[in-house]
């Protein structure tokens, strides 16, 4: 095992564990207040844990319980995200949300859902009658009896979106290591030393954002896990591209206690999206998905929109939700040793990690002396995959295309294997520029890209595509 570590590189202010949205999130912002951030991910690329596969909805936090953790953070992360997304390019679908009754016991419960809205400073969320609702959705079933309309909810980019944060945070200084499993750590009075895959790292205070293993994390540094990590499967069927004309707002379901429940979505790439199921399990990493389950949710989505059932399935994936025993995100800051933990971060994460970045700023402010901001910021430029804005298709010398299916170009191909933050496996090439993802999954595009990425990464991509 190499010790390159620490001997190469000296001591981190804050060595955050995990590259998931949140890590990429809390990276940033501690780079950007002028700290020396080290950022340990175990997988071979970033975002390859709970962020891998989520509904990509920007919350607004209107149906959070007022006054928890996560609906601070909600807020605060929904108003970043606005201020700074077009400084780094991310797209955004403003279309709205509508969270549709479809009896009358459940319309009997709108009221409560636009009051919870308004306690959240959601003022605009409103009820609209099934009229409107038919007005607004030309394509929804029958028997809807009612909607509150949530004109904030939007729809963004799961990946580059928290790729950007991470981007714009070595961009300002920070160092990734991928492929580095933190393994054991101690503290000898003044500073962390953790072992890992890559070598031992020195650094003043931890900030565990490792997701799915996060209670493993806290009970390897601090000798209590602080929280039971219970893994909840979701699984979406992502409907083909013709299928995106049936919806314009989000529609989501009257939620229960446990879930958001089933939402059906355009997605960014412009797809209809519909999913994701709740369903507890003790693996945190089995992400298969169920047949069956897969057309009940065909099903569930030609029940919402009838006309669903005539557009083909295009892929069908599942995400697992970080929860813990406790609704709420689960937060822990001490001083000594100093030590941040940022667990439980189950279904909203993708829209609170900057506010999460912003808590967690707050909290080390008196435990770690910071440093002096940088006195200009580096800002990326991502390039925007949206189907609803300009693509790089369409734009002069991009070298071809490369992936039919999503229209990917070689340009975006090469830029994905180059740079800061070059993708280091197919998954990782996959959620930079969607090669592969679209209609045909890869038949066409697959020994091509292949050629592309020869010696590019860490497994050969034969041995992916055959998993
Ligand atoms: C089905 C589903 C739907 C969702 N829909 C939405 C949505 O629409 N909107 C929204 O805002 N949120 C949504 N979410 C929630 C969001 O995806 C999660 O809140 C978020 O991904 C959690 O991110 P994280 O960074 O905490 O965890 P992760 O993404 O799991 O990141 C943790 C990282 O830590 C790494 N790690 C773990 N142990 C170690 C170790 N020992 N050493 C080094 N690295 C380690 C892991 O490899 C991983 O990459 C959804 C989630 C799911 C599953």
């Amino acid at each position: 095992m190499s010790n390159h570590g620490a001997s190469g590189c000296g001591r981190f202010d804050f060595i955050v564990v995990g590259a998931g949205v949140v890590g990429c999130a809390v990276a940033r912002k501690l780079t950007l207040e002028g700290a020396r951030v080290l950022v340990l991910e175990k997988a071979t690329d970033i975002l390859d844990g709970a962020s891998k596969g989520n509904s990509a909805l920007l919350h607004t936090g209107f149906d959070a319980p007022p006054g928890s953790i996560e609906q601070g953070c909600l807020a605060d992360g929904y108003r970043e995200f606005l201020s700074i997304r077009e400084r780094l390019s991310l797209p955004l679908l403003a279309c709205g949300a509508l969270v549709v009754a479809w009896s009358n016991a459940e319309a009997a419960k709108l009221d409560a859902i636009v009051d919870t809205a308004r306690a959240n400073g959601v003022d605009d969320a409103r009820i609209i009658d099934a009229a409107e609702v038919r007005r607004r959705e030309p394509a929804i079933g029958d028997g809807v009896t009612g909607a509150v309309l949530v004109p904030g909810e939007s729809v963004i980019d799961p990946w580059t979106t928290p790729y950007a944060y991470l981007l714009q945070a070595v961009l300002n200084g920070a160092r990734v290591e991928r492929g580095c499993e933190l393994l054991r750590g101690e503290y000898d009075g003044v500073s962390w030393r953790l072992g890992t895959t890559r070598g031992d790292f020195e650094g003043a205070c931890v900030v565990n954002c490792a997701g799915l293993y996060g209670d493993a994390v806290n009970r390897m540094l601090i000798g209590t896990p602080l929280f039971e990590i219970r893994p909840r499967k979701g699984e979406f069927v992502v409907f083909d591209k013709s299928a995106a004309r049936l919806a314009n707002a989000i529609l989501l379901p009257v939620p229960s206690e446990r879930t958001k429940g089933v939402v059906v979505c355009r997605t960014i790439f412009g797809n209809l999206l519909v999913g994701p199921t709740a369903v507890e399990q003790p693996s945190r990493d089995d992400a298969s998905v169920d047949e069956r389950v897969l057309e009940g949710l065909v099903r569930h989505g030609a029940r919402i929109l009838p006309a669903l059932a005539n557009h083909p399935v295009t892929a069908t994936y599942a995400g697992l939700r970080p929860a813990t025993e406790e609704k709420d995100y689960r937060l822990h800051v001490q001083p000594d040793p100093p030590y941040v933990s940022v667990g439980g971060i189950r279904s909203t994460g993708l829209s609170a990690a900057l506010g999460i970045a912003n808590l967690v700023a707050r909290e080390v402010a008196g435990i770690v002396a910071g440093g002096d901001r940088p006195a200009a910021i580096e800002w990326p430029e991502m390039r925007s995959l949206s189907a609803y804005g300009e693509r790089d298709w369409q734009r002069p010398g991009n070298g071809g295309i490369v992936c039919h299916c999503e229209l990917v170009t070689r340009r975006e191909i090469d830029d994905a294997l180059d740079g800061l933050l070059p993708a280091r496996s197919l998954g990782g090439l996959k959620r930079r520029t969607r090669a592969t993802m679209g209609r045909c999954q890869g038949f066409y595009c697959s020994a091509r890209l292949a050629q592309i990425a020869a010696n590019r990464f860490d497994e050969p991509m034969a041995t992916e595509l055959s998993e």
